[in-house]
């Protein structure tokens, strides 16, 4: 069986002397891992069709468990991360969270478009890096099912407040009057009306917002908080990041 889709490299991994293991993140069937047959020996515009973040067209052979990639047309290579090392860095913290999140063996179009958007911004340099972080890992979070919810307090209903606590446990907000005396995240309205443009936007409008650095900076922080918490694991890459911001 063979299958034609376009996709995001978000992983490889050399396997033998010519051949290596990708991960691809797929318009049609998700997250896939495939082999690349001979990959030193395909011409090169192949070759960087299948390099990390690589978004191309794959022509992708199926038998029984097995993917191979044998045709591969670049679309885009997101070269303008290269020499940044914070950039870089974030790139890579967005594939590790693909990794992580995005289903495997179904439609990813809007995962895809997500992670394609925020790449093309990065590369680009169009939005300040904490703003892309957060837009990527809040919006990832509510596609994947993990979407907070930030509708109002969740004991009074209270829309908006000048200042709300976020209980990252529960995934629920409250305002000051009924916020618990513990275990809560103080944020401005500021940053509870981006996170709230993040999560429930539609996707051409996600990007679409501005805040204050110190409201960026809160933002940023809220959300890797309340990523780390869902997914429980560590991130090499975000601490690399990190280091460099
Ligand atoms: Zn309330």
């Amino acid at each position: 069986m063979r299958l034609n889709t376009d996709g995001l490299i978000i992983r490889e991994m050399q396997t033998g002397e010519a051949d290596r293991l990708v991960t691809v993140l797929t318009r049609d069937m998700g997250v896939i891992k495939a082999f690349v047959r001979g990959a030193r020996s395909i011409k090169s515009r192949s070759l960087s069709a299948t390099q990390l973040l690589g978004y191309s067209r794959f022509s992708i052979y199926m038998s029984r468990d097995v993917y191979t990639i044998d045709e591969a047309e670049p679309i885009e290579v997101f070269f303008g991360v290269r020499g940044d090392f914070a950039r870089t860095s974030l790139a890579m913290y967005f594939c590790e969270l693909i990794c992580e999140l995005a289903p495997e063996g179904s439609d990813s179009q809007e995962i895809l478009s997500l992670a394609l958007n925020t790449l093309y911004k990065l590369s680009n340099n169009k939005l300040p890096t904490h703003q892309l972080k957060a837009i990527f890992e809040m919006r990832l979070l509510s596609l994947t099912g993990y979407m907070p919810n930030l509708v109002g307090c969740t004991d009074c209903g209270k829309y908006t407040d000048e200042t709300m606590f976020f209980d990252i446990e529960h995934s629920q907000l409250y305002c000051s009057a009924c916020q618990p005396s513990q275990h809560t995240f103080e944020l401005s309205l500021g940053v509870v009306t981006a996170l709230r443009h993040i999560c429930l936007s539609d996707p051409e409008k996600v990007f679409s917002f501005t805040l204050s650095a110190a409201g960026l900076k809160s933002l940023s922080e809220i959300s890797e908080i309340y990523l780390l918490a869902r997914t429980q694991r560590r991130y090499k890459s975000l601490e690399l990041y990190k280091s460099f911001t």
